[in-house]
């Protein structure tokens, strides 16, 4: 394990703070996944790639994680309301198909882009209609607490009971009294009460048995539930999810869970920020919906991937087609100087003048970028300036076998946090391209340049470039 202070911004305290984990060594973090009944857009693909990179710089420092990321199968009401239709009960009627013949089309579409994207998948991917039992125990025992009570065959949960309400947010009762949507619905005492289970209507297809009603879950009562199963009745380490669901989702969720287990839900919360697509929020109203299926299409998942950490997850992105040609022209470049030090460590080459000390310079940077709050555009700029530096080094003929191959671990090392792809770049030169290379190197030593074009023009007829470097070097492309 690695001595480095690690700083978070925890929206939960609003300032950056040293990560120390409850047990050491060890990572609890959960994420709040997709409810899934459509195919995931870029914002998804933005916030799924930054709770990884998170995860892989974690296991980076050499930290254990255990990351659980839940996908949504119900109770998710259309406008985020506590009545009316379940978005995967509407879409199941769109399509004239089962509600869960939906969810698992869309868990399956959702895991075909995260492995596009490179993103490990989660220990465990609970979802809430498999923890039917356990949110009805939750649910009973907020009643028993007297945190909940029910009405009319719905659980709500009592927010004047839970004086920190509004603490992650950071939204105050009497300001969200005056300003919330009032739905007016007389079976709350208080319109700013939420609900944890809900009595069906005769039209929805997904319903329960439980001593209030044949009903459903509220949305936010499944994080708290599925958390605390499979992290354990305490405390856990980071919870990370999308700052757009902040309030209500996240602020119910933290209300659940400490009104139930007496003690604070998790330590860090880290949320990302949206996505915009041509400077407008992303809405399917406004028709600018872009799923991340319609990008590859198009481009090669590691642009996408590239292109998400070039800013901060804490940072708004805008999204327009012309964004990803600068991400595919950076990978390409990162592809190009990893194929080139693969050459290069593979030719005989002179000594190095200079030795670089990368472990202490480039590690350093890397990490320190790394450690202020995941700051990857940093820790990106940091691999630009190294592949500027061996680039020259390369065109100096200056970067022998050792230093080269020192360069690739190093890109490796740190490539394992960034998750991207390179295709392989390694050419392998045929014997007969390298003996016309060796022939014109002699015909340019003896001053013989017509010979040399004419090697020249063989070799290109061949698909390979020839680059000359200092001292009749060369080194040969396709
Ligand atoms: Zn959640």
């Amino acid at each position: 394990m690695k001595k480095i202070m690690l700083l978070l911004y925890n929206t939960l305290t609003r300032k950056k703070e040293e990560f120390k984990p409850i047990y050491t060594g060890k990572v609890g973090m959960y994420v709040c996944g997709p409810t899934v009944y459509d195919h995931c857009h870029i914002g998804h693909a933005r916030g799924y790639v930054s709770m990884d990179i998170f995860r892989k710089y974690l296991e980076y420092l050499g930290y254990e994680v255990r990351f659980i990321m839940n996908y949504t199968d119900v109770g998710h009401l259309v406008n985020d309301a506590e009545t009316g239709e379940d978005k995967i009960e509407k879409k199941a009627k769109a399509e004239k198909i089962d509600p869960m013949e939906i969810v698992e089309n869309y868990i399956n579409s959702a895991k075909e882009d995260f492995q596009s994207l490179n993103i490990k998948p989660a220990n465990f991917n609970p979802r809430p209609t498999q923890y039917i039992a356990q949110i009805i125990k939750f649910i009973e025992g907020l009643i028993e607490k007297e945190y909940a009570y029910e009405s009319n065959g719905s659980v709500y949960f009592s927010v004047t009971k839970f004086p920190e309400y509004g603490k992650l947010s950071g939204r105050k009762t009497e300001e969200l009294i005056d300003g919330a949507r009032i739905e007016n619905n007389p079976e709350k005492k208080n319109q700013l009460d939420f609900a944890l289970w809900i009595k069906s209507d005769e039209n929805h297809i997904l319903k329960w048995q439980s001593p209030w009603s044949l009903g459903y879950p509220g949305w936010h009562i499944e994080c708290s539930v599925m958390s605390a199963d499979l992290l354990g009745q305490d405390t856990f380490d980071i919870h990370g999810g999308g700052n757009e669901n902040v309030f209500p989702h996240n602020e119910n969720e933290v209300a659940q869970s400490e009104a139930y287990l007496g003690k604070k839900m998790a330590n860090y919360w880290t949320l990302w920020n949206m996505v915009n697509i041509n400077g407008e929020k992303m809405s399917k109203s406004k028709g600018n919906h872009t799923s991340v299926k319609d990008i590859l299409k198009e481009y090669d998942p590691m642009v996408i991937r590239l292109w998400i950490l070039s800013s901060q997850y804490r940072s708004v992105m805008n999204y327009a087609p012309s964004v990803l040609v600068q991400a595919k022209n950076n990978l390409q470049k990162i592809s190009d100087w990893v194929g080139n030090l693969k050459n290069v460590s593979d030719a005989p080459k002179a000594e190095s003048l200079e030795k670089i000390d990368f472990s202490h310079i480039y590690q350093k940077r890397f990490e320190s970028a790394m450690n202020d709050d995941i700051n990857t555009p940093l820790a990106l700029a940091v691999v630009y300036d190294l592949i500027s530096e061996t680039n020259k080094m390369i065109s100096e003929d200056k970067l022998d076998k050792e230093t080269a191959e020192n360069i690739l671990k190093f890109w490796e090392r740190i490539n394992k946090v960034f998750g991207l792809i390179i295709a392989e770049n390694k050419i392998e030169i045929p014997a007969n391209i390298l003996t016309l290379a060796e022939e014109r190197k002699q015909a340019r030593i003896s001053g013989n340049f017509a010979a040399s074009d004419e090697l020249r023009k063989k070799i290109e007829s061949a698909g390979y470039v020839i680059e000359d470097l200092k001292d009749n070097n060369y080194l040969i492309k396709k």
